[in-house]
């Protein structure tokens, strides 16, 4: 088997998504999986650090960027919890980094400019969750103050 772009060199590999062999100069590695120079535009690797920084701005964020959706969706619900904030760290430095080195795939991986989003988007997306919970917190507490009012 030779190189689809290079006759004449051997096959080192096949690419992950188009199954196209490809040579040494040819073969680009994400996640450690082999893919061809065409299709590696569209994949990146998975960064632990980008996971944890997710995660800590949003609960959930970083199983998002790993392609977890609904353990994702489960730790945003409970994270004002803390204690689910505080797993979904850890989990998705230690999911990043199983998928950045090839021992788990994710179901579905981010295209670039999806994780281009969420990294400006982090911001927004933190001050928007740390709002909700406040609110929350503060109608929690008015509701309680609203009942000791009523009571005689
Ligand atoms: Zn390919
Ligand atoms: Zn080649």
């Amino acid at each position: 088997m030779t190189c689809y772009l290079h006759p004449h060199t051997p096959a080192v590999a096949q690419c992950t998504e188009c199954q196209r062999p490809v040579c040494e100069v040819c073969l680009v590695r994400v996640n450690a999986q082999p893919y061809c120079e065409h299709c590696a535009v569209n994949r990146h690797t998975q960064s632990p650090f980008w996971a944890g920084v997710f995660s800590l701005f949003v609960p959930g964020l970083g199983q998002f960027y790993n392609g977890d959706w609904l353990k994702g969706v489960l730790i945003l619900l409970t994270g004002w919890l803390i204690l689910p904030w505080v797993y979904g760290i850890i989990d998705a430095a230690l999911t990043a980094q199983a998928i950045a080195q090839g021992e788990r795939t994710a179901t579905t991986i981010p295209q670039g400019y999806i994780i281009l989003a969420l990294k400006i988007g982090v911001l927004g997306l933190s001050c928007l969750y740390i709002g909700l919970v406040w609110s929350l917190i503060s109608f929690g507490l008015a509701m309680a103050g609203i009942n000791e009012l009523g009571n005689p």
